[in-house]
């Protein structure tokens, strides 16, 4: 085999020289962490890229879920989705909260709000759905159904960096919208994440709990946590953002030409973004359906042959884990939809250096086979 191995994703890095200047100034200020000048930067560049006012930078997506759930004293049961990165769930057993499973729409990837609706008891304060691969939730049903039960929505929108939704920001929707720029993600800082806040004062507090619930010199107002973003992390993503467009574009076209190369396989569907919705190409989910007589798993053992490395996102399920699956609502007959996508989606590869011949290598792998 001569081609190098192709992984789902590489990490977007602009050239080192550029990030040099940054590394001089951060020297130069002698500023290292605590809200230095990239930082405040950092968060004013990112309210105006993402069209939103109020960014709270954290260390990472997890202590942004976890400080988020803190900030709005979420108590008892918070409903949740199985079909997601593990820190969404780990993010509720870290603050002493009961996960309640709710299973997915069958046309998205995303917490169905009838479900959800379904899963409401008294113990129940929040709601906490995912915006998978950057597919935007119902927001709207899931708001009424908050707003008819005096629930919290918290969004893990980890997926979701520039996703828009009816011509704005998703980023709006819900009480709080957590971000992980983990460099895995369209936008990284190598590790670093955001909450995005209605108002000046929930930044305030939010601030304020990512550094110890420290006030004052001599104030501690709450026990709050470290999860501050370091000035290194926040300059490397002023420059990122500098590269982002070209980014999104690069991937916009990797997703083009994989529905294009794919449109005539048998047995093989590539999932539309919702109507109305802007999604960012941070994944390229497939499912592998009954039309076919290889099956999810032998498709990615096929390209694994040829060192291309596709990921079963999300498989297994976060109900099926150990520390979740003896919960009444983790049972995968609750969870029919969930528990088909872990066994049909497969991500392929999709980053910006990703090159149009890989595409139709990886493309044409699936295409001739059946
Ligand atoms: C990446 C991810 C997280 C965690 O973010 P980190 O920045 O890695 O802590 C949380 N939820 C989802 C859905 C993710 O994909």
């Amino acid at each position: 085999m001569s081609e190098k191995p192709i992984y789902v994703t590489r990490p977007h890095l602009p050239p080192l020289s550029e990030f040099i200047p940054y590394l001089e100034s951060i020297w130069a200020s002698g500023m290292l962490s605590n809200g230095g000048p990239m930082h405040r930067q950092l968060e004013q560049a990112l309210g105006d890229y993402l069209g939103v006012n109020h960014v709270a930078l954290v260390a990472n997506g997890t202590i942004g879920l976890i400080t988020a759930l803190q900030a709005l004293r979420i108590s008892g049961e918070v409903i949740t989705t199985p079909y997601s990165f593990v820190a969404t769930a780990h993010a509720l057993l870290w603050n002493g909260l009961r996960p309640v499973f709710a299973d997915v729409e069958p046309g998205s990837f995303n917490l169905d709000p009838m479900r959800i609706e379904a899963a409401i008891t008294p113990a129940t304060t929040a709601i906490m759905p995912v915006h998978c691969y950057g597919n935007p939730c119902a927001v709207e049903a899931i708001e009424r159904i908050a707003d008819r039960h005096g629930l919290k929505v918290i969004y893990d929108a980890a997926h979701a960096f520039g996703v828009r939704h009816r011509g704005q920001s998703v980023l709006g929707h819900g009480d709080l919208s957590v971000l992980s720029f983990h460099a895995t993600k369209a936008f990284h800082t190598f590790e670093g994440g955001a909450i995005v806040c209605p108002d000046a004062a929930t930044k305030s507090y939010i601030d304020q709990l990512k550094n110890f619930g420290i006030v004052d010199e001599t104030t501690v107002a709450t026990a709050g946590i470290n999860g501050k973003m370091s000035e290194i992390n926040a300059a490397f993503g002023l420059l990122e953002l500098q590269h982002i467009e070209g980014a999104l574009a690069r991937r916009r076209a990797i997703d083009h030409l994989y529905r294009e190369l794919l449109a005539n396989a048998p047995g093989i569907v590539c999932p539309p973004v919702a109507a109305g919705s802007e999604g960012n190409c941070s994944y390229f989910p497939i499912l592998v359906n009954e039309q076919r007589q290889q099956d999810r798993d032998a498709l990615y053992h096929l390209l694994k042959q040829h060192e291309i490395y596709a990921r079963r996102y999300f498989y297994p399920l976060i109900s099926d884990l150990p520390m979740y699956r003896d919960l009444p609502s983790a049972s995968p007959e609750h969870l029919p939809e969930a528990s088909r996508l872990a066994r049909t989606v497969l991500c392929l590869p999709i980053y910006p250096a990703l090159t149009d011949a890989d595409v139709e290598r990886i493309a044409g792998l699936i295409a001739n086979t059946r």
